[in-house]
C-alpha cells in the first residue's frame, strides 16, 4: 500500500484517537530513511532501511527481498511495525528494510553477498539497542545468520541480539519459525469464540512461511482448509485439502498447483471462493474495491501486511465481515522476535512450551484490549486497534519530549 494511503487513513481516524494536529503530523513522519545501492557480481540493487519511530523502544522490523520493493512501500511497512509493536505492548518502535531484487534469480553465493552488503551499508545505524532487523518476505533464518556474522565482524563484538529470526544454533528462539502463523491461530480462535462462528472452512492465499504453517496448524486443529495458493496459482477442494500432501508437493515440485487431487483456481478466485474464513498470507493490496463485494468469508485474518485496500476495508465493514487486521493478526512474528531478543540479552534459552504460552498470553491480551475498544460498534476492529496503538505511541512521544526538555 502506498504511504499516501497510510497518511490518509491516519487523518481519517485521528479524531477517534483524539490526537492533535501536531501528534498526527509526528505519527506521519518517519524518523529516518536510509538508502544504499548494493553491488553483487556487477549488478546494482537499491536497498532501504526506514526507521519510522522509536518513542516506545528501539526500531524493530524485518528486511524484505522482492522485485517490487520501493522506498514508499518500505515506509508503509515501517509505519505498520511501529503500530504492531504498540498493539502487542512490546518495548520496541518500528522500522523496516528492503532490497529491490528477485532473490529467485540469485544463486546461494550471490544471496549471501547481497545480505552481507546490506549490513555493510547500514550497520552504523543498526544494533541490539538501536534497530533490530528480522526476516520478512523471501528472507530466511540462514540470511539472518549471514547478517549476524557480518555485523559481528564489522563491530568486533558478539551481539546475537542484533537480529532476530536466526537459526537456533546462533541464538534463535524456539517457535520463531512458526510464530507468525501460531500468533494468527490464537487470534482466530479468540475471534471464533467471541462471534460464535460455526463453519470452519478456510481459504489461505500464499504458501510461504506464514501461509504454509497456518494451513498446517489449522488442519491439525480440525479446520477444513479448502483452498491454498502460491505465486503460480491455487487449488480448491470443498471437502478439504490434505495439507501434509500439499506440503510435500510444494517441497518437491516448487508449487502447490502441481497437486493433482483438487481443482485448479487462480489467486483471484481463491479470494472469492466458498469459505467462512479467508486468510491472505502473501503480498499487500489483494483485497480491493473490485472484489470486496464478492468475498464470501465471514472473517478475514490478515497474515500478510496490508492485504486490504482502504476502500475494500470499508466495503467489508459495511457488509459486517470481521477483518482481523495485520497489525494484530500477524504480530506473532515480532512478538517471538521480542522473546528471542530478550533471551539473547539475558543469555537464556526458553523451552518451546514457555514460548508458546507467553505468545498466547500476549496475543489474547492484545485481542481483548481491542475487542473492548471495538464493542461500541462505532468503529471497525481495525480502527479500534489503531486507536489503541496510536494513543500508546503518542503518549510515549510526549514522554520523550518531556525527558528532553
Ligand atoms: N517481518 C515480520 C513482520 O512484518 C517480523 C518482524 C520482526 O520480527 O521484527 O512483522
Amino acid at each position: 500500500m502506498s504511504f499516501a494511503n497510510v497518511v490518509h487513513f491516519l487523518e481519517k481516524i485521528a479524531p477517534l484517537a483524539k490526537l492533535s494536529k501536531k501528534e498526527i503530523t509526528l505519527l506521519q513522519t518517519p524518523d529516518r530513511i536510509l538508502k544504499a545501492e548494493l553491488t553483487v557480481n556487477g549488478k546494482k540493487y537499491p536497498a532501504y532501511r526506514v526507521q519510522f519511530n522509536n518513542a516506545r523502544g528501539p526500531y524493530k522490523g524485518g528486511i524484505r527481498y522482492h522485485p517490487e520493493v520501493s522506498e514508499d512501500e518500505v515506509t508503509s511497512l515501517a509505519f505498520w511495525m511501529t503500530v504492531k509493536t504498540a498493539v502487542t505492548d512490546l518495548p520496541f518502535g518500528g522500522g523496516k528494510g528492503g532490497v529491490t531484487v528477485d532473490p529467485k534469480k540469485l544463486n546461494q553465493k550471490e544471496l549471501e553477498e547481497l545480505s552481507r552488503a546490506y549490513v555493510r551499508a547500514f550497520y552504523k545505524n543498526l544494533g541490539p539497542d538501536t534497530d533490530i532487523p528480522a526476516p520478512d518476505v523471501y528472507t530466511t533464518p540462514e540470511i539472518m545468520g549471514w547478517m549476524l556474522d557480518e555485523y559481528q565482524k564489522l563491530t568486533g563484538k558478539k551481539a546475537p541480539a542484533f537480529i532476530t529470526g536466526k537459526p537456533l544454533e546462533l541464538g534463535g528462539s524456539k517457535v520463531r519459525d512458526i510464530a507468525t502463523a501460531l500468533g494468527g491461530v490464537y487470534i482466530l480462535e479468540e475471534a471464533v469464540k467471541k462471534t460464535g462462528l460455526k463453519e470452519k472452512k478456510v481459504a489461505i492465499q500464499g504458501f510461504g512461511n506464514a501461509g504454509m504453517n497456518m494451513a498446517q496448524l489449522l488442519a491439525e486443529r480440525g479446520y477444513t482448509v479448502v483452498a491454498v495458493s502460491d505465486s503460480k496459482g491455487g487449488i480448491y477442494d470443498a471437502d478439504g485439502l490434505n495439507i501434509e500432501e500439499v506440503m510435500k508437493v510444494k517441497k518437491t515440485k516448487g508449487t502447490v498447483t502441481e497437486y493433482t487431487k483438487a481443482a485448479k483456481i487462480s489467486n483471484q478466485e481463491l479470494l472469492e471462493s466458498g469459505c467462512s474464513i479467508l486468510i491472505p498470507s502473501a503480498l499487500s493490496g489483494v483485497i480491493t474495491d473490485k472484489n470486496a463485494e464478492k468475498i464470501k468469508a465471514k472473517m478475514v485474518l490478515e497474515l500478510a501486511n496490508g492485504p486490504t485496500t482502504p476502500e475494500a476495508d470499508e466495503i467489508l465493514w459495511a457488509r459486517k465481515v470481521l477483518v482481523l487486521p495485520d497489525i494484530l493478526a500477524n504480530a506473532g512474528g515480532v512478538t517471538v522476535s521480542y522473546f528471542e531478543w530478550a533471551q539473547n540479552k539475558n543469555d537464556e534459552s526458553w523451552s518451546e512450551q514457555k514460548v508458546k504460552k507467553k505468545l498466547q498470553e500476549k496475543m489474547v491480551s492484545a485481542f481483548q484490549q481491542i475487542w473492548d475498544e471495538f464493542s461500541d460498534e462505532k468503529k471497525s476492529f481495525r480502527t479500534a486497534a489503531y486507536v489503541l496503538a496510536l494513543k500508546k505511541i503518542a503518549a510515549a512521544e510526549k514522554n520523550k519530549i518531556k525527558n528532553k526538555s
